[in-house]
């Protein structure tokens, strides 16, 4: 008679445990294994608010689970990959980036080099060209005080007008108009 109460009593209780388990079952989310599981490669199941997993609890024996849910950890897993992912994707376009600044640097460098050896020629085409007139000028100096040297003298027919842009004209025939070619006396002799 009591064989059959503790009997009873032990199935009613496995009941229980069994009910409790699915419980479990549908309400709880997969964890990282407790030891339990782990050993036995068993899928490790809780229920928020539940201390102990569904195999755990099916066996009326006390559990160590986290409770880390297995979604959280590929959700962990999926966000590293995803960083990992971003970073290699950030690090690149610096590459690019600072590819880019060094062409642009050497470019800058490159026209800056251009231009100063541009005013470098500038000033030397400035420097020739003023030394020029002033041989020129010097040249005109110097044959100005010829001519009024000689004309001092009474010289005269010493200006070669073509040199002054009116070529072929014969003064004389002008009639001496132009003055130094007055009271000439080389061209009466
Ligand atoms: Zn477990
Ligand atoms: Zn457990």
């Amino acid at each position: 008679m009591s064989g059959r109460v503790e009997k009873s009593s032990r199935s009613k209780k496995t009941l229980y445990r069994l009910s409790l388990a699915d419980r479990i079952e549908r309400c709880g989310v997969d964890v990282m294994p407790c030891s339990f599981c782990e050993k036995r490669n068993l899928r490790c199941r809780m229920m928020e608010g539940v201390s102990r997993c569904k195999e755990c609890c099916r066996r009326g024996r006390s559990c160590d689970g986290s409770g880390v849910t297995l979604s959280s950890l590929q959700r962990i897993n999926a966000e590293e990959d995803r960083l990992v992912r971003e970073e290699e994707v950030a690090e690149e376009k610096l590459l690019r980036a600072q590819q880019e600044v060094n062409e642009a640097l050497s470019k800058l460098m490159r026209l800056r080099a251009q231009k100063r050896a541009l005013k470098t020629r500038g000033v030397d085409m400035v420097n020739r060209g003023l030394r020029s007139l002033d041989e020129l000028d010097e040249q005109e100096r110097a044959e100005s005080d010829a001519v009024v040297a000689v004309q001092s003298q009474g010289g005269v027919g010493v200006i070669d007008w073509s040199s002054v842009g009116i070529p072929g004209i014969d003064w004389d025939a002008l009639g001496g108009t132009s003055q130094g070619v007055q009271h000439s006396s080389s061209s009466a002799s």
